[in-house]
C-alpha cells in the first residue's frame, strides 16, 4: 500500500496574525511559517500504518512557493520516504489544490490519500472533499481513529453528535483531525537523514492545471476587539449585573 498525504505550509499557530494596512491580506513577511498542525497529524498516522507494516510507501506533497520545501522537508524528517513539491506563485485555491493533487495520485496511484480536516490559514475544509469528488473516490473526513483492513478502512469520525463510524473501501481520501494521534518531533539525526531523501520538483503549469483563481477576495479585517472585562466583588453584584445591565437573567 502507497499513501500520499498533502501538507501545506501556513503561518504558525503561535503566530499573532496582523492584517496588511491596504486590507488586501495578512502580513507573511518575516513571518514563522510551520505545517498545517492537522497535516502533522496526517503524516503521523501514514507512518505509523508504514511502521505497523501496513504500507511500503509514504510520500509527502505541499503544492506552493519554493519554500514549502521545508514543509516537504519537515515530513520526510518524521518519516515520509520521498516528497513532491507542486511549485506556484502566490495564493492557491482549494479548487486548484485538488485538481493538482488529481493529477499527482494520476501519477502515483497511491491506495491512500490523507490530508488535514482544514487549513488554518483559509478555514476552507473543501479540498480533501474536492479530489474525491474529482476522483471519484470514497471519503471519510476528520477523522480521529483509522483502522486499516485488508481492502477497506474502518475511520472513527468526529462529528457534532458525537463519533460516527464509517467504513470506505480503498482508494479512500481521509482527512485527518487534530485528536488522530500525537504527531512526533523530529530527532536531529532523521533530520539530517531527511536532508538525503528525495523531493521531485514540479510545476502546476507543466501538469497542465490552470490555477487562475475563481474566487476575488474583497477585504480582510481584524476581528472587533474584545471589551475588557470587569471583576465583581460578590455574587450579588454579578446577579446585579446580569440582571441590570447585561439583561441576559
Ligand atoms: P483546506 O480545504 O484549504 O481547508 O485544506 C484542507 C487540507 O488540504 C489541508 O489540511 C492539506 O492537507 C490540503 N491542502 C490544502 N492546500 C494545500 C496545499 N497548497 N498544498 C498541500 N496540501 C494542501
Amino acid at each position: 500500500m502507497k499513501i500520499l498525504v498533502a501538507v501545506k505550509r501556513v503561518i504558525d499557530y503561535n503566530v499573532q496574525i496582523r492584517v496588511k494596512e491596504d486590507k488586501s491580506g495578512v502580513v507573511t513577511d518575516n513571518v514563522k511559517m510551520s505545517t498545517n498542525p492537522p497535516d502533522d497529524n496526517a503524516i503521523e498516522e501514514a507512518v505509523k500504518i508504514k511502521e505497523a507494516g501496513k504500507a511500503k510507501e509514504v510520500v509527502a506533497v505541499s503544492v506552493g512557493e519554493e519554500k514549502a520545501q521545508e514543509t516537504v522537508r519537515k515530513a520526510l524528517a518524521v518519516g515520509a520516504d520521498r516528497g513532491i513539491l507542486v511549485k506556484v506563485d502566490g495564493v492557491i485555491e482549494p479548487l486548484a489544490v485538488s485538481k493538482i493533487l488529481k493529477k499527482i495520485v494520476e501519477k502515483e496511484k497511491p491506495d491512500l490519500v490523507f490530508m488535514g480536516k482544514q487549513a488554518i490559514d483559509d478555514d476552507c475544509n473543501q479540498t480533501g472533499q474536492m479530489l474525491a469528488a474529482l476522483l471519484n473516490w470514497p471519503q471519510a473526513t476528520f477523522a480521529s481513529k483509522i483502522e486499516v483492513k485488508e481492502k477497506s478502512l474502518v475511520v472513527t469520525r468526529e462529528v457534532d453528535e458525537g463519533l460516527e463510524t464509517i467504513e470506505v473501501n480503498v482508494p479512500a481520501i481521509v482527512t485527518c483531525d487534530l485528536r488522530l494521534n500525537e504527531p512526533r518531533y523530529a530527532s536531529l539525526p532523521n533530520i539530517m537523514k531527511a536532508k538525503k531523501k528525495p523531493i521531485e520538483q514540479i510545476s502546476a503549469g507543466d501538469l497542465g492545471v490552470d490555477v487562475k483563481s475563481r474566487i476575488e477576495q474583497i477585504k480582510v479585517e481584524e476581528p472587533p476587539k474584545r471589551k475588557a472585562g470587569i471583576k465583581v466583588a460578590s455574587v450579588e453584584e454579578l446577579v446585579q449585573k446580569l440582571k441590570n445591565e447585561a439583561k441576559v437573567i
